[in-house]
């Protein structure tokens, strides 16, 4: 049999390297990888990954849900079901946006295979390579991810406590088309950012809406942790401000499970359309198990409860890492996020996060150094901690190990300055997209 596959133009590791189209380029494995497989060894308190603290859902709750799913309708949960996501399963998302005060009906909702999925669909309709995404600086490295596999060209925008401004959003729109490129859209995390741990101001929605509305930018809305506030809830979302102008992208993974792999999108009618053909081709139909199952919790279980449990967790375990950094590493600086999952933590100026992390995980903590977040590999003063997972005690034993880390090579870095040798050589390279457990 004759053999036509291409020789010559791989490696040995790949024949097939010069034969992918140019896009899975972007498709970058993690120089930090290796080093996570170490991270997940047990003895590591892990502060890098954002995989939600799932044992504290009761697991009769689930198991119940399950039983009753099946004895109800066992054959269409193991049937193909529509390519919108269960009607059922909508009606009910619909009730959850209600509780951030979203008015919307069951047919604007597209469900997804995450919301990770909602932000590829997206993507995938509206950039073509070369189009401008703005988004905040750091961002999502998930989405980071999406966008460098279609070809977009990011622009980060700088946020202070408050969040984006509105003054430098409406700059860069401008500038942007000065230099000749296509704005598509602004990707956004208001609620609770992921890494930075910041929300938007209340005062400050109406101006970014009211900025994309002028200009034609459409605002796509990642919104997973609006609803694991700890003090009190975040102001609207701002899909209610202007929903023709507005994709929200919503999930179950941080409220239910993410091991379901079900989240959604809101869209204006002629967009929900192309995103149903859009996720259509991606999968033909979402998993009809998952969504009966999900539907049947919402139904007979006091989800809401539950979401009030993860709150009580989530902000316990906050209070912990706030505490540990207070006691053992006063001289970081970082913020006090008010939900979520995560503190972006800066470090002096002499530190560099992708640097210190084998060092980091030789004292047995890990963290994810800021370079993850940063479409151009800068962020190397920052990192990101996750209070999600770990125990309170596990927190402050992790928080305490970082301080031996850091000043332990903070002690080094002078000990070089001090005495005119080389300083350890800086690596500002990009991480490249983590694996999962660490988004
Ligand atoms: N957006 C943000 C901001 C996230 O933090 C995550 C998960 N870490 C996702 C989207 C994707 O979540 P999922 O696909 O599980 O819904």
């Amino acid at each position: 049999m004759s053999d036509l596959r291409p020789t010559g133009t791989g490696t040995d590791l790949d024949p097939w390297l010069a034969t992918y189209a140019e896009r899975a380029s972007g498709l970058a494995a993690s120089e930090v990888r290796a080093l996570f497989a170490v991270a997940s060894r047990p003895e590591v308190v892990s502060l890098a990954g954002g995989m939600p603290y799932v044992r504290a859902i009761p697991r009769e709750l689930v198991a119940g849900a399950i039983d009753r799913m099946l004895l109800a309708d066992a054959p269409a949960a193991l049937q193909y079901g529509s390519g919108q996501g269960l009607p059922r399963l909508r009606e009910h998302i619909v009730e959850v946006m209600a509780e951030e005060g979203i008015a919307a009906s069951p047919d604007d909702v597209v469900t997804t295979t995450g919301s990770q999925q909602a932000i590829d669909l997206v993507t995938k309709l509206f950039i073509d390579p070369g189009d401008v995404i703005l988004a905040e600086g750091p961002s999502y490295v998930g989405a980071l991810g999406v966008f460098k596999s279609y070809q977009a060209r990011v622009v980060h925008l700088p946020m202070d406590a408050d969040g984006l401004v509105p003054e430098v959003l409406e700059a860069a729109i401008l500038e942007q088309r000065a230099a000749g490129r296509t704005v598509k859209f602004l990707y956004t995390i208001p609620n609770f950012h992921n890494p930075a741990g910041i929300t938007l101001s209340a005062e400050r929605r109406p101006r970014v809406v009211e900025i994309c509305r002028r200009l034609g930018v459409l605002i796509v809305e990642d919104n997973p942790y609006g609803l694991l506030w700890f003090d009190a809830p975040p102001p609207p979302p701002l899909q209610t401000l202007d929903p023709e102008g507005v994709v929200y992208l919503g999930s179950f993974s941080k409220t239910f499970a993410p091991g379901f792999r079900v989240g959604w999108a809101v869209a204006p009618h002629a967009i929900r359309e192309k995103l149903v053909l859009a996720a259509e081709s991606a999968i033909l139909s979402p998993s009809s198990f998952n969504h009966l199952l999900i539907a049947e919790y919402l139904e007979t279980v006091d989800w809401r409860a539950q979401i009030a449990r993860f709150r009580d967790v989530y902000r316990e375990r906050r209070d912990a890492m706030l505490a540990a950094l207070q006691t053992y590493l006063p001289n970081l600086t970082w913020n006090e996020p008010n939900g979520g999952f995560y503190i972006w933590v800066g470090l002096p100026g002499e530190l560099h996060s992708k640097q210190m992390l084998p060092r980091a995980v030789r004292e047995l903590v890990a963290y994810t150094p800021g370079t993850g977040f940063y479409a151009d590999g800068s962020g190397g003063r920052e990192m990101r901690l996750s209070f999600c997972y770990p125990t309170p005690e596990d927190i402050a034993i992790g928080i305490q190990r970082l301080a031996t880390v850091v000043n332990g090579e903070l002690e080094l870095v002078r000990a070089f300055a001090g005495t005119g040798s080389l300083a350890p050589r800086r690596d500002d390279r990009a991480v490249g997209a983590p694996p999962p457990d660490l988004r």
